[in-house]
C-alpha cells in the first residue's frame, strides 16, 4: 500500500493514544459501508469541516451521508491543541496587507460568527466538551509583547473587539511562571475545549439530524458521471454533490486540491496530573500560545494534567519518539519540568496552505452539478466551524 497518512501512525479504525482518546466515551462504531446507497450529497471526512457540514445540510433537509476512513475525530479535529482562538490563521495586519480593509473587515466578522456557532453548537447540543473562556497570547521578547499590545489595541480600534486583556511582564508571570515570556495579551472572547468530545458531539448531533454516518469507509475512488459514484471496499454512495473534507489526510484523493495543501504533522504530549505543582505551570484557566514560528501551545486539563503542543515534522511518518520532540520544547518554556512524567504522546496532521488562508474550491467536472471541496485553515486561530 502506497504510504498515505491514513495509515502511515495509526491503526485502521482506531484513535491515536491521546489524553483526549483516553477521556473521551465515543458511541459503538456507525456502520462501515457495506452497500449501494443513494444521497444528495456524499460527505468524505468526519472531522470538523465534514460533521458540521453533514449537521448543517441535514438541517437543512438534504440527505446527507457521510464516510471516514477511521473513526468520526480520527483526524486533526480530535487530536488538537483544543484552542478557539478569535479570526484568521493570518491576523488582521496580514489580511489588510493582503486582501485590504474592507475585506480584512469580512473575514474578522466570519472568524467571530464561526467562533459563536462553535459556542452555540456546543450549548444547543449539549455537547459535554469542557469549554473555558481564555487564551493567552505571549512574547519572548520585548518586540514581541509591544507588537501583541499595539494589535491589541488595532482590534479595539478597527475592529471593535475589546475582549482583550493586556499582560505586563509581571502580569505575564503570575499567570504563567515561565521565563520564557515578558509579557503579552488575554483574549477573553477565544477558548480551550476537549476537542475529541467536541467532535463526538458533532456526530451525535449530525446523526439525530439525519445524516447517514459510515465508519470504517476510506474512500478508494471518486467516479464522475452523469452522477457521482463514491467507492469505499465494500460499498458505493451514488450522490448529486461531493463535499471533501479530509483536509491534511487528503493524500491522492483529488489531485486539484491536492496540489495546493501540504500536509504538516505536530505533536502533543500530558503529563502525569501535576497536583500543587499544577501552579508552577498556570495559575489561570487560560490556554497559552506563544509568538514561536513553531507554535507552543498548552493549558491545563481538567484533571491538571499539562497538555504541551510543539515541534512539526513533515512526511509521511511520525518521529519514532514523540515524547523526546516535545519535551525539548516544553523544558524551554518550563525548565523545572525535565523529569516529569509524560502519561500521552501523539501526533496529527493538518494540512497548510501558502497563504496559510483556508481554500475553498468548487471542482467542476464535465457534467451534473459543480463538486464542492473546503480545506480548514489551520491552528491555532480559530477551528472554525462554519
Ligand atoms: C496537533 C494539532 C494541534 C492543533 N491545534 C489546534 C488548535 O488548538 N486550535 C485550532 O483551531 N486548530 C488546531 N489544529 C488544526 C485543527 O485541528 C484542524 O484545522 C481541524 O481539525 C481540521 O478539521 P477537518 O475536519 O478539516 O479535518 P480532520 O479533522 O483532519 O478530518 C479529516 C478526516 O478525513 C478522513 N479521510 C481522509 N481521507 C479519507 C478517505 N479517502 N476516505 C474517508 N475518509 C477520509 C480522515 O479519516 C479524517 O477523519 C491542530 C491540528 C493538529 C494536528
Amino acid at each position: 500500500m502506497a504510504l498515505n497518512l491514513l495509515h502511515s501512525n495509526d491503526r485502521k479504525g482506531t484513535y491515536p493514544n491521546s489524553w483526549y482518546a483516553a477521556t473521551a466515551t465515543p458511541p459503538d462504531p456507525y456502520p462501515t459501508l457495506d452497500s449501494e446507497i443513494r444521497a444528495d450529497v456524499c460527505i468524505i471526512g468526519g472531522g470538523y469541516t465534514g460533521l458540521s457540514a453533514a449537521l448543517h445540510m441535514a438541517e437543512a433537509g438534504m440527505d446527507v451521508v457521510l464516510l471516514d476512513a477511521h473513526r468520526v475525530g480520527f483526524g486533526a479535529s480530535g487530536r488538537n491543541g483544543g484552542q478557539l482562538g478569535s479570526g484568521q490563521r493570518l491576523d488582521q495586519e496580514g489580511l489588510e496587507g493582503l486582501v485590504g480593509a474592507p475585506e480584512a473587515q469580512t473575514l474578522w466578522q466570519l472568524g467571530e460568527e464561526a467562533k459563536a456557532l462553535v459556542k452555540s453548537l456546543i450549548s444547543k447540543h449539549k455537547i459535554d466538551c469542557h469549554l473555558r473562556p481564555g487564551v493567552a497570547w505571549t512574547g519572548s521578547n520585548k518586540r514581541d509583547v509591544a507588537h501583541l499590545h499595539d494589535y491589541a489595541h488595532h482590534l479595539q480600534d478597527h475592529y471593535g473587539y475589546g475582549d482583550v486583556e493586556l499582560l505586563t511582564e509581571e502580569e505575564c508571570q503570575q499567570m504563567c511562571p515561565s521565563p520564557a515570556y515578558k509579557g503579552g495579551m488575554v483574549d477573553h472572547g477565544a477558548g480551550h475545549l476537549h476537542p475529541l468530545n467536541l467532535a463526538l458531539g458533532l456526530a451525535r448531533a449530525a446523526a439525530g439530524a439525519g445524516a447517514r454516518l459510515h465508519e470504517n469507509s476510506e474512500v478508494l475512488e471518486i467516479q464522475e458521471g452523469a452522477e457521482l459514484r463514491v467507492k469505499t471496499a465494500n460499498g458505493e454512495v451514488r450522490a448529486d454533490q461531493l463535499f471533501l473534507a479530509c483536509n491534511g489526510y487528503l493524500g491522492g484523493l483529488n489531485r486539484q486540491v491536492a496540489a495546493k495543501v501540504m500536509p504538516i504533522n505536530n505533536f502533543v504530549v500530558a503529563t502525569e496530573p501535576l497536583g500543587e505543582e499544577a501552579s508552577r505551570v498556570l495559575r489561570r484557566d487560560v490556554a497559552v500560545a506563544d509568538s514561536k514560528f513553531v507554535v507552543n501551545y498548552f493549558r491545563l486539563s481538567h484533571d491538571k494534567r499539562l497538555l504541551f503542543g510543539g515541534g512539526e515534522s513533515y512526511g509521511y511518518r511520525f518521529p519514532a519518539d514523540i515524547e523526546a520532540v516535545v519535551r525539548k520544547p516544553m523544558t524551554e518554556v518550563f525548565p523545572h519540568l525535565p523529569d516529569v512524567k509524560i502519561d500521552y504522546a501523539w501526533g496529527g496532521t493538518l494540512g497548510i496552505t501558502m497563504k496559510r488562508m483556508p481554500i475553498w474550491r468548487a471542482l467542476h467536472q464535465t457534467c451534473c452539478r459543480p463538486l464542492a471541496i473546503r480545506v480548514m485553515a489551520l491552528a491555532p486561530r480559530s477551528m472554525q466551524a462554519s
